[in-house]
This record gives structure tokens, sequence and C-alpha cells, in this order.
């Protein structure tokens, strides 16, 4: 995009979270979407990294003949057969097919934060993978491999396909509401959604104190999946604001239709997965909770609820809560202390 030579400052009304009139997306100020530049400071304030977290407990336990059943292990390898690829398509889609529509700079900013992260996170698969000498080619290609998986993948995926497309443009009605379209799946289905069942998983692990390295490192992704959910949350409801043309009834319908088949999709994976049930959580509990995930999704969007039912695992808004925050940090702290101590 060109520099307009002279012509002044920036006028904030201009700024569009897409199709912005005065498109200078390099001035960052006049800032309008102030939810964009908080969500960048406090990820950065959130900033981890997967070799910080000690993996020496998980090491043994998975080495160890009696720490873990073999349904636990299988759990385990399909989660992260889950999640391994999970990020890579999130990150694709940021840098790939969202970034460039987007006209609000602060929102830049603050994509280039979240892509950054999506890859901490996939390194934080790796070296779990990595240090518990699972197998690699497995684990990665398992999204190929398990159904389950695959249908998670290619129901994102499929969706997006016109928007990854090389002469995609927004400024219609129809292409602005397929790009709104794709936000909503990257968020609310994806990040919102499909890393739900695992995440539970995780968590299962953690309260049976197993594997708690690896709980560890999924809570940190967890806390930033969470800021990423809020910020596509946030979004979404300024688009929605910039134009209101693109929330027809029809539209607001094809969004509950694709969470519906998306919550469809998620418990199948989670029952295929734990087919006996895993730390308590049994197929109909996975089912519900999911659902109860899908109303919390659509209700910050506005969209009515579909299923009003109450949380089955309510230990998981404990382990989801972003008010933890303190505690994440303090363990850090505590376990730097620890590693000086040892280290001296
Ligand atoms: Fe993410």
């Amino acid at each position: 995009m060109p520099i307009q030579k002279g012509a002044g400052v920036v006028d904030i009304n201009n700024r569009r979270i897409i199709n912005g009139k005065d498109a200078d997306v390099v001035q960052l100020y006049p800032m309008r979407h102030t939810f964009a530049w908080e969500a960048y400071l406090a990820g950065n304030s959130n900033h981890w990294l997967p070799t910080e977290i000690s993996m020496q407990r998980d090491i043994e336990q998975w080495k160890s003949k009696d720490v873990l059943s073999a349904d636990e292990r299988q759990a385990f390898e399909t989660v992260l057969g889950f999640f391994t690829t999970a990020d890579s398509i999130a990150a694709n889609n940021l840098v790939l097919a969202t970034y460039k529509h987007i006209t609000s700079p602060e929102c830049r900013m603050y994509l280039l934060r979240q892509a950054y992260e999506e890859a901490i996170h996939t390194h934080a698969y790796q070296y779990i993978v990595e240090s518990l000498q699972m197998d690699e080619a497995k684990i990665f290609n398992m999204y190929r491999e398990k159904e389950a998986i695959y249908n998670k993948d290619m129901l994102v995926l499929s969706l997006n396909e016109g928007i990854f497309a090389s002469d995609f443009k927004t400024g219609t009605f129809e292409n602005d509401q397929k790009f709104l379209e794709n936000m909503i799946v990257f968020s609310l289905i994806m990040e919102g959604i499909f890393f739900y069942s695992s995440f539970a998983v995780m968590f299962g692990f953690q309260r049976q104190n197993k594997l708690t390295g690896s709980a560890e490192q999924i809570q940190y992704i967890m806390r930033d999946e969470s800021q990423h959910l809020n910020f596509g949350i946030n979004m979404i409801n300024a688009i929605k604001q910039e134009q209101p043309e693109l929330w027809t009834k029809a539209f607001q319908d094809h969004i509950i239709d694709l969470v519906r088949r998306a919550v469809v999709l998620e418990y199948t994976f989670a029952t295929e997965v734990f087919p006996k049930g895993i730390f308590g959580m049994n197929a109909q509990g996975f089912k519900q909770y999911i659902e109860h995930i899908a109303d919390r999704r659509l209700e910050t969007i506005g969209l009515p609820l579909q299923y009003n039912v109450q949380n089955p695992f309510t230990w998981m808004s404990e382990a989801v809560d972003l008010n933890k925050e303190k505690n994440f940090f303090e363990t850090r702290v505590t376990e730097y202390k620890t590693g000086g101590q040892l280290n001296w």
C-alpha cells in the first residue's frame, strides 16, 4: 500500500478492523481498537518458554511401568496427536489468511504476538514428545491417521479455503461475511471448542499428580489460548459494530449450525479417544462439558444458547480462570528459586 504524501493525520473514525477507509496500516495511532493493544501487553507479560518447565518427573513416570495405565498412555498420545498440528493450523491461518486483510494496526500488533505464541505452543508439544522419547513421526502424523482428529481439522480447513485464495479481497458483502465466518471458525470453534476436551484430559492427569510437567505446559498454553479467544471475540464484535449489515439472520443461523457441528465432532473425538472414560470423565460428561463450553462461546457474540446444560467439570473453570495468572507466576518464581539453590 503506497504512502499518501501530505495526507494529514489519520481520522480515527476511518479505522476499521477490515475495510478501513484510511488504511495506512503502519500508523499505530490514532488507536481505535484499544482491546488489541491491551491484549498485546498482556501477551508480553505472560511470556513463557517450554524449556523453563522441568520435565524430569514426567520422564521418570513415562519410563516407569507402574505409574500410567495403557489407557492413560493412549489418551495422552492421542491428545498430543491433536495438539501437535492444531497450533500450526492456527498459525498458518493468522499469517497467511487473516493478517493481510486486517486494517487496524493495533490488531496487527497483537496478531504478530499471537502468531509467535502459536509457535511456542508447537514448540511445547515438540518438547514434551522429545523429553518423553515418544515416537515423533507417529504423534505428529496422527491428524492424518485418526479419523476424529482429521474430521476436526478438515472442518476448519475446508471452511478456510476461500480466504487462502490469493485473489481473495474483503470489501464485498459476500467476502466480508466469509471473512467473519473464518474468524468465528478459528476463534470460537478451533481455539474455543476443539482444544477443550484435550485440555480437560491434561488437567485430569494433573489432578492425579501424573505428568504434571506436561500439564503445566498445557496450562500456560491454555492461558494464551484464552487470550487468543478473547481477542478473536473482540474483533468479531467490533466488525459486527462496524458493519452491522453482515450480521443477518441467515448468517447467524449458519454460525449456530457450524457450532453445533463442531460440538458433535468434539465429543466424538473425546469418546473415541477415551472410549472407557478417563479420570472419572465419561462420554456423557464430555458431551455435556462441550455443550456447556459451546453455549459460553455463542453468548459472547450475542447468539442464543443451544444446550442450557450445567458444567459437569466445574474444576475446569478454575484451570481456565485467567485470574490465576498470579499463581502461574508464583509457580515460576518458586521454580527459579529451587533451580538456583540446586545450582549453587
Ligand atoms: Fe491460539
